[in-house]
């Protein structure tokens, strides 16, 4: 089944993109289009009706989140439809031009990414359309390439998914919590009220949601430091933190998404950071 549902704010027009081989979509994606500029191109699996759904719109640009399948699945079709430039962090450009393997329960929910022969341009300093200018910031984290794209004048942070919820309880493999604290306090420089998310859009207060969620993420990268710091692994730290693993999530993403990746990401950057660490100390010696 692969489902649509448009809706407005303001200029930008939301598309909502569902498909599941049986029954109703479990997760859908947002993809935004505001005068001829789209942002992120929806899942393979929804292909037809993204077609369907885009007939007769002008495309003359796109501009990707970041690599991840939901996002990047129909970039080909839209590369060879309506020859837009499009716009993509170096690292997704490779994604979108090799193609890539995904994991039985994202090719049962988003699909695989076939190689493509496609042109993708480096972020410009402003994504420029008739009436509206937008600043790529780069906010990795979330995957290293992913970018967000704000539109200072209106308020506007078309956000992939450097929102998605205030309270992330796990982690895909390879997200990194302290790089997304860090990014999460760049975009917090700057002023915007709507969060235009991959997901969950948010049409007010968007900036005091990204508070929230930065303050409940340096509170459990603070928690999880603390106990590693006086030596304890992470089941201990689990255990210590009271953070049950969601074992059948665990199990139908094949282990690619858990809690103990949000913990052990934390004790990975430690490790890191205190190698640099003594690395400079020795230097200064
Ligand atoms: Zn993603």
């Amino acid at each position: 089944m692969q489902t649509v549902k448009k809706t407005f704010f303001d200029k930008v027009e939301i598309f909502k993109f569902g498909s599941a081989p049986i029954g109703k979509p479990v997760m859908t994606v947002r993809n935004y289009w505001l005068e001829g500029l789209l942002i992120d191109t929806a899942q393979i699996n929804a292909r037809k009706i993204v077609k369907k759904t885009f007939e007769g719109k002008t495309i003359t640009q796109v501009a990707l989140t970041h690599w991840h399948e939901d996002h990047i699945g129909n970039t080909d079709f839209f590369y060879e439809k309506y020859k837009p430039t499009i716009y993509a962090h170096p690292f997704t450009a490779k994604k979108v031009q090799e193609g890539f393997k995904v994991l039985p329960y994202e090719q049962y929910m988003f699909g695989r990414i076939n190689p493509a022969d496609i042109e993708v341009s480096e972020f410009p300093e402003l994504i420029i359309t008739e009436n509206y200018k937008l600043l790529p910031i780069h906010t990795p984290g979330h995957s290293i390439d992913h970018t967000v794209f704000l539109e200072p004048k209106q308020g506007w942070l078309f956000s992939g998914d450097l929102f998605v919820s205030t309270k992330i309880k796990y982690f895909r493999k390879g997200e990194d919590l302290g790089e997304q604290i860090d990014s999460i306090k760049k975009v917090l420089q700057y002023d915007f009220d709507v969060i235009f998310c991959g997901h969950y859009p948010q049409f007010k207060n968007g900036k005091s949601l990204f508070q929230k969620k930065l303050q409940y993420f340096e509170d459990f990268y603070g928690e999880v430091r603390s106990l590693y710091a006086q030596g304890k692994n992470l089941k201990e730290i689990m255990r210590t933190l009271h953070l049950k693993e969601v074992y059948w999530l665990k199990w139908a993403t094949f282990g690619d998404v858990s809690v103990a990746h949000m913990v052990n990401s934390v004790i990975i950057r430690e490790q890191k950071l205190s190698k640099e660490k003594n690395l400079v100390y020795i230097k200064t010696l």
